[in-house]
């Protein structure tokens, strides 16, 4: 139960409404089970295949969401039942999202995933890839994909200032969205924060938080 006991912590201190995937990768279908049973029903996974292999194995009304750089192949596995992709990075992964959504008589909830961080190595769009990317949508060309807002990832850094910057740009980015009438209603989610980084990420106006180590304790590869 410590891992219960360790979500509660972060629970308590959270502003009401602000929601915890716990990012159970790398961990066993067992370590997940303890958390469930606290209560505890948001989990996330950043490989496909881990999350089949785990999803088995566990409990139906788990609520899985994909937070990891998806490929188009992988997304037939996950349709029949993801809760959120929290990492969509391209059009080609929208329409693939909608083709294997239509086929399973769903419609999958998606963030858009928009690179904030000054490190090279992460995915998503850019501020001028999404605008261009929102102004071309039509949502009745997507019956199954249901755009729920935006994802982002601070650099891998111990400067709160920039991390803060980071965020904060992410969310005047959804604002704006808002703002702009390009999206619908349905448009309010920010994924932002993880162990390192929640806290600013919350004061910086996220909604969803992805929290892994800080849950299940320090990843051992
Ligand atoms: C691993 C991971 C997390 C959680 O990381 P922690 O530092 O363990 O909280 C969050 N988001 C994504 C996309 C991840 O891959």
């Amino acid at each position: 139960m410590e891992a219960g006991t360790n979500l509660n912590k972060i629970l308590k201190e959270l502003p009401t409404g602000v929601k915890v995937v716990a990012v159970s990768k790398t961990r066993t279908p067992s370590e997940i089970l303890d958390l469930y049973t606290s209560g505890h029903r948001m989990m996330g996974e950043n490989k496909v295949q881990e999350l089949m292999e785990k999803k088995d194995k566990l409990p139906g009304d788990i609520q899985w969401h994909m937070v990891g750089h998806l490929q188009s192949n992988k997304v037939k596995y996950i349709a029949p039942f993801i809760s959120l992709i929290h990492s969509v990075d391209s059009l080609k992964i929208i329409r693939t999202v909608n083709k294997e959504a239509n086929r399973n008589n769903r419609v999958i909830d998606c963030l858009l995933q928009v690179h904030i961080a000054t490190e090279e190595s992460k995915f998503g769009f850019s501020e001028e890839e999404l605008l261009e990317l929102l102004r071309n949508f039509e949502p009745g060309d997507y019956p199954g994909v249901r755009l729920r807002g935006l994802m982002g990832m601070a650099t891998f850094t111990g400067n709160e200032d920039l991390i803060r910057r980071e965020f904060r740009n992410l969310a005047r980015i959804f604002r704006e969205l808002r703002e702009s009438g390009l999206v619908s209603d349905d448009f309010n989610e920010l994924s932002m924060g993880m162990s390192g980084d929640y806290g600013i990420a919350v004061e910086e106006g996220s909604t969803i938080v992805r929290i892994g180590s800080l849950i299940f304790g320090e990843r051992d590869y």
